[in-house]
């Protein structure tokens, strides 16, 4: 992505050399598979009869990956694991592309290499404040930013609780900042296989999908019907909830391309992505098995498919994953 010359927004706040942390008596959070940091902050809510509002406030916290809370039951169901690392270090490299900015961190070595993605992440979210205050003003509706909170290790949002960074890229209702790790970047391209820098903004332009998911109230209708259903239909509602959110981000790539930033093999990035983190490439990987009920962010199938969607169309019509068929024809 040619983001060196593109605007950079000042919603952007660095707090990764501030302890947030306010020294959660959970401790061993630090790491483990998606989600490990939220599933033992509930653990030990209930566990100490601290559920309550926190406790409520916190499964309102949407994320990126299927690994978080929604792996609760899996967990226990498969006897405690998480979800582990898919090393394969098959000698080919099937990246061999030559995009020089194509991996800010390795261009830029050295202890400055989490600067550059600062400057990165803030040239997307810039990018994504620019594409929804007009789609929401062709709307008649006004886009409110969200913020971008980047921490390192862990974080106390303020209304959706505490985590950390196992639990991945996640986005609060309550307060309307994305959170992010950068660690997480490097976990795209070495843990689940998705390299590149639109890999990342693709994560990024997801979550803003669940701000604008609240924003015209797609948000609260969700939390609403959802306390009505039983697991699997909860379940099935949470996956139109997220694949929406791809919709939404592959409608940001199409304003990209119209804004002339996209380079070669930046699309193919982001759907790389989000085959990784589809809910059948994640369980394949932990399980050696795929329980369709159990999927909450969508298969790679859908996920990608809904993403292609909204690169096609880019409007708010076509993104109707709620009264659509969900597996869309290909
Ligand atoms: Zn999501």
């Amino acid at each position: 992505m040619k983001w060196q010359n593109m605007r950079q927004s000042s919603n952007v706040e660095d707090a990764r050399n501030s302890s947030s942390s306010g020294g959660f008596p959970g401790g061993m959070m630090g790491s483990g598979g998606g989600g490990g940091g939220l599933i033992s902050l509930i653990l030990s809510m209930l566990l100490s009869g601290r559920g309550g509002k926190g406790l409520i406030l916190l499964l309102l916290v949407v994320m990126f990956l299927g690994g978080g809370l929604s792996s609760l039951g899996g967990m226990f169901d498969q006897g405690g694991s998480s979800v582990p690392p898919t090393e394969q270090s098959s000698g080919s490299n099937q990246d061999g592309q030559t995009k020089s900015q194509d991996d800010i961190v390795q261009e830029q070595g050295g202890d400055k290499a989490t600067d550059p993605e600062m400057a990165f992440l803030s040239a997307v979210l810039a990018s994504t404040e620019d594409m929804w205050a007009a789609k929401f003003k062709e709307h008649g509706m006004e886009y409110r930013n969200p913020t971008l909170h980047v921490y390192s290790g862990q974080v106390n949002t303020s209304g959706c609780g505490f985590s950390t960074a196992a639990a991945g890229p996640f986005y609060c209702p309550a307060d309307e900042k994305v959170y992010i790790d950068l660690s997480f970047y490097r976990e795209l391209k070495e843990k689940y296989k998705a390299p590149g820098d639109f890999a990342m903004a693709y994560v990024l332009a997801h979550e803003v999908g669940h701000h604008v998911q609240k924003l015209v109230g797609t948000m609260d209708q969700y939390v609403k019907l959802k306390s009505q259903l039983n697991e699997k239909e909860g379940n099935q509602l949470n996956v139109r909830l997220e694949v929406q959110a791809d919709y939404y981000a592959g409608a940001w790539a199409k304003y990209a391309e119209q804004q002339g930033v996209l380079e070669d093999g930046d699309v193919e990035e982001a759907i790389q992505a989000a085959i990784a983190v589809g809910d059948d490439t994640l369980q394949k990987a932990a399980y050696g098995t795929v329980v369709p009920d159990s999927f909450t962010h969508g298969s790679a199938k859908q996920r990608t498919s809904w993403f292609n969607r909204g690169y096609q169309y880019g409007d708010f019509e076509h993104g109707d994953s709620f009264n659509s068929e969900i597996d869309l024809p290909q």
